[in-house]
C-alpha cells in the first residue's frame, strides 16, 4: 500500500469530544442563534431547491458581507468554515516552494494547514507579551526568507491583539502576503481590516464560528484585495459554501444587534472571572480580548487539573504542550452559570 505523506500519518489538530455538563474547550459561544433567526433560517431552508447546486460565487451573501464591512464585494470570498478560508490561501500562495512563517505559541490550524499544502513552516517564537514586532518579523525574515506570515488578532490562545503600529509596519515593509486571522475580533476593542485599503497583502480572516454562534452552519470568508480574492476564486472546489450555509449567513447579518448583545454579555463574564481568578494565589491568569483566557496554575500540574476539572464534568483545554504555554490551560468563557461551575470546581481542586 502506498505511504501517505508524513502529515497524514500525524494525529493532526485535535481537541477532544466526550459528553460533558459544561464545555469550555473549543470557544463556541455558549448562547444559541436568536430565536428569530431559527425561524426564518428553518422557513427559508424549506424553501431552498436542494436539488440545484448552490450559487457558486455566494452572490448576495458576499455582498451583504461587503455591506457590512463597508467594501466591494470583490473584496469577499467565503468557505466552508474559516479553516477552509487558510486552506485556500494556502492553496494559493503556499506549497513546496514556499515558506510560511509561524508565530508560536498561536493557533495550531495556521502550522497543520502550511503541513497539508506542502508549505514550509518557520516556527518562531513571540516576545513575553505574546506579541509579534515589526522589526523581530523583518530580521528573521531577512535570516528565513519566508513568504507568508500568520498574525491572530486577539490571539488564540494567549487572548492578547498585536499591537496597531506593529502591525501596519509589518504590512508596509514585508513584501509577502500576511494573513491576519480574526476569528475574536468582536471580543476585542479593534480590528485589522481597514490595513486592506492601504496594502495589497493583507488577508482578514472571520468567522460565524464564535461571535455569529453558528459553529454549526460552517461558515467564513476573508476580506483582502479583489487580485487575492480572484486567485482563491480559483482554487476553491465548486459550490464549496452549501445553499443551507448561505442562507443562514444571508439572515444572520440581520441580527447584528443581538450578536453584539451576546458579544458584550461575554466580555462582561470574562472580566467578572479573570477579576475572580486574579483572587488566586495558586494560580496565574492573563488579561483578555477574546471570548477565552489563559490560566496557569502554580500548585499543580496543568494535566491534573484538566483531569480534575473533567471529573465535575468541567471541559477546558489543555495547551501546555504548546511552545512557552508549560503548564496552562485555555478556558472559555461560558454562561453566568458554566463559569460559575468551573469556579466552584476550581476551588474544590485547589484547595
Ligand atoms: C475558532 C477559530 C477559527 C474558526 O474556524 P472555523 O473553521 O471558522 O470554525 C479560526 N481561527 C482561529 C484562530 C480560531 O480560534
Amino acid at each position: 500500500m502506498l505511504e501517505p505523506k508524513p502529515i497524514a500519518k500525524a494525529l493532526g489538530y485535535q481537541s477532544i469530544q466526550v459528553p460533558v455538563a459544561v464545555r469550555l474547550n473549543t470557544n463556541e459561544s455558549p448562547y444559541a442563534p436568536p430565536e428569530s433567526w431559527q425561524k426564518r433560517f428553518t422557513a427559508e431552508v424549506t424553501n431552498l431547491e436542494l436539488n440545484r447546486y448552490p450559487d457558486r460565487d455566494c452572490t448576495s451573501l458576499r455582498a451583504k458581507l461587503a455591506d457590512y464591512h463597508q467594501v466591494n464585494p470583490e473584496n469577499i470570498w467565503c468557505a466552508n468554515g474559516s479553516n477552509e478560508v487558510l486552506l485556500l490561501l494556502l492553496s494559493a500562495y503556499g506549497g513546496a516552494s514556499r515558506k510560511a512563517a509561524f508565530y508560536e505559541p498561536s493557533y495550531l490550524m495556521h502550522f497543520y494547514i502550511s503541513k497539508i499544502t506542502d508549505t514550509q513552516v518557520i516556527s518562531l517564537e513571540r516576545n513575553s507579551s505574546f506579541k509579534v514586532s515589526a522589526d523581530q518579523v523583518l530580521t528573521e525574515q531577512e535570516k528565513n526568507k519566508f513568504d507568508i506570515l500568520f498574525l491572530c488578532s486577539p490571539n488564540n490562545p494567549t487572548g492578547n491583539t498585536e499591537d496597531k503600529d506593529q502591525v501596519t509596519a509589518i504590512c508596509r515593509r514585508f513584501n509577502g502576503l500576511v494573513i491576519i486571522d480574526e476569528a475574536y475580533v468582536e471580543f476585542s476593542s479593534f480590528s485589522f481590516e481597514s490595513l486592506i485599503h492601504e496594502f495589497d497583502n493583507v488577508a482578514i480572516i472571520r468567522t460565524f464560528s464564535k461571535t455569529w454562534a453558528m459553529a454549526g452552519l460552517r461558515l467564513g470568508y476573508v476580506i483582502a484585495n479583489k487580485e487575492i480574492i480572484n486567485h482563491l476564486k480559483a482554487v476553491t472546489l465548486p459550490y464549496n459554501v452549501s445553499s443551507v450555509t448561505q442562507v443562514g449567513g444571508l439572515l444572520a447579518l440581520d441580527y447584528e444587534n443581538e450578536m453584539k448583545q451576546r458579544v458584550n454579555l461575554i466580555i462582561q463574564e470574562r472580566q467578572r472571572v479573570i477579576n475572580t481568578l486574579k483572587e488566586l494565589s495558586s494560580l496565574y491568569v492573563w488579561d483578555s480580548e477574546a471570548n477565552f483566557y489563559l490560566i496557569k496554575p502554580t500548585t499543580i500540574v496543568a494535566s491534573e487539573l484538566h483531569e480534575k476539572l473533567l471529573e465535575h464534568s468541567v471541559l477546558v483545554r489543555d495547551v501546555s504542550s504548546y511552545k512557552n504555554l508549560e503548564n496552562c490551560l485555555r478556558v472559555t468563557v461560558g454562561t453566568r452559570a458554566e463559569n460559575d461551575r468551573f469556579l466552584d470546581a476550581l476551588n474544590k481542586i485547589l484547595k
